[in-house]
């Protein structure tokens, strides 16, 4: 018999819940927990509040978290084995899960490693943190990765989605992508095969991509990024609610906007709007805060009202930067 595919989630478009409220994931089984190959599934329990910066999310069917390629290799095989769609995630930082969980296995990267090849440049496991490799380099004389500091992703993540700010994106210093496809193979991308686009990433596109494993940046020296990343930080501690949770940007502000979108919900009178626990923060208004048992509809609520009263006010679309993570099988 055929094992069947399964598959990642590419939750790329917002959605509404999919069914009529009903929890997933509200497994009562004898076994909470079962092994294969030294890996660990927890079954029914893991929230997936705790897995990403907004503590938004009811339980994933299954998870486990995972320290290395092989791990990887064998986390997805049991997914197959077993006919269930799984996602592999960083900090979730950038997804919003729902209140009924994920029909599935999430999969924790922990990926971790750092090694510096020669002089400038890093090749890092896609587990390792995002900001602290931007402090790291900037703070051993190497520019290019001045923008990662405070942004509380991993590597891969940030690879997959392509991240970026003040002017500098993960696409300009990545030289090569190591990845794992569905049917175990560990394959490299070079930079020139590599197409990025705003928040974009061939990644996004790829049907057998499993997870990036570890991807390698190739950074300038420079007298000026440990200022640069300072003065980074420092922006960021004036222009963000540090310490609210949060997703970073929720919509996308790409240059056919002209303004950002924050600007625009700002003056559609929004900043502090709520719908239950989800408000719009009254520091940076494309950052949408849960300041205390937001539900992930109060969260696509609010988005909706953004999006609508933006619409109504200036007759501007704006597009989801996060990514919602429908919870049931059916198509994202
Ligand atoms: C306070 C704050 C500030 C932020 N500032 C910025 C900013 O300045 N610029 C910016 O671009 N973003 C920003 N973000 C958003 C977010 O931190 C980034 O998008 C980050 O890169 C997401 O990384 P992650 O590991 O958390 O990804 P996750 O949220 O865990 O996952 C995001 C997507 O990537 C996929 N993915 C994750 N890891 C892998 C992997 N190893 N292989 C394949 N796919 C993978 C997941 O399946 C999912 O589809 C901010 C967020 C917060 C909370």
């Amino acid at each position: 018999m055929a094992i069947p595919l399964c598959y990642g989630p590419n939750p790329h478009l917002l959605h509404s819940r999919a069914n009529g409220g009903t929890p997933l994931c509200n497994y009562s089984g004898s076994h909470d927990q079962t092994t294969d190959n030294h890996l660990a599934f927890i079954r029914g329990k893991k929230l997936l509040k705790d897995l990403s910066t907004w503590g938004i999310g009811g339980a994933c069917r299954y998870f486990t978290q995972v320290f290395d390629p092989t791990q990887l290799v064998s986390a997805i095989r049991y997914c197959q084995e077993h006919s269930l769609r799984f996602m592999v995630i960083g900090k979730g930082s950038n997804c919003l899960f729902d209140d009924l969980g994920f029909d599935g296995c999430v999969i924790l990267n922990r990926m971790e490693f750092l090694e510096m090849e020669e002089p400038g440049v890093y090749k890092a496991g896609s587990g390792f943190r995002f900001n602290r490799l931007g402090v790291q380099c900037s703070n051993e004389g190497f520019t290019g990765l001045e923008f990662a500091g405070g942004i509380p992703g991993t590597v891969g993540g940030a690879t997959y989605v392509n991240a970026g700010a003040n002017g500098q994106e993960t696409a300009d210093v990545v030289e090569s992508v190591d990845f794992v496809t569905f049917d175990g193979r560990l394959r490299r991308l070079e930079r020139a095969d590599l197409k990025f686009g705003y928040r974009s990433s061939p990644f996004q596109r790829m049907p057998d991509l499993a997870a990036i494993v570890a991807v390698t940046f190739r950074l300038q020296s420079s007298g000026t990024s440990k200022t640069r990343l300072q003065e980074y930080l420092a922006r960021r501690r004036a222009s963000q609610p540090i310490g609210e949770r949060s997703a970073g940007s929720v919509f996308r502000n790409s240059s056919d906007l002209g303004v950002a979108a924050g600007e625009f919900i700002e003056k559609a009178g929004l900043k502090g709007f709520r719908v239950g626990g989800a408000m719009i923060s009254k520091v940076h208004a494309n950052f949408f805060v849960n300041s205390g048992g937001s539900t992930s509809q109060d969260m696509l609520d609010l988005i909706a009202v953004a999006k609508d009263k933006v619409y109504q006010k200036f007759g501007v679309q704006l597009k989801e930067e996060i990514l919602y993570v429908n919870p049931s099988k059916e198509t994202q």
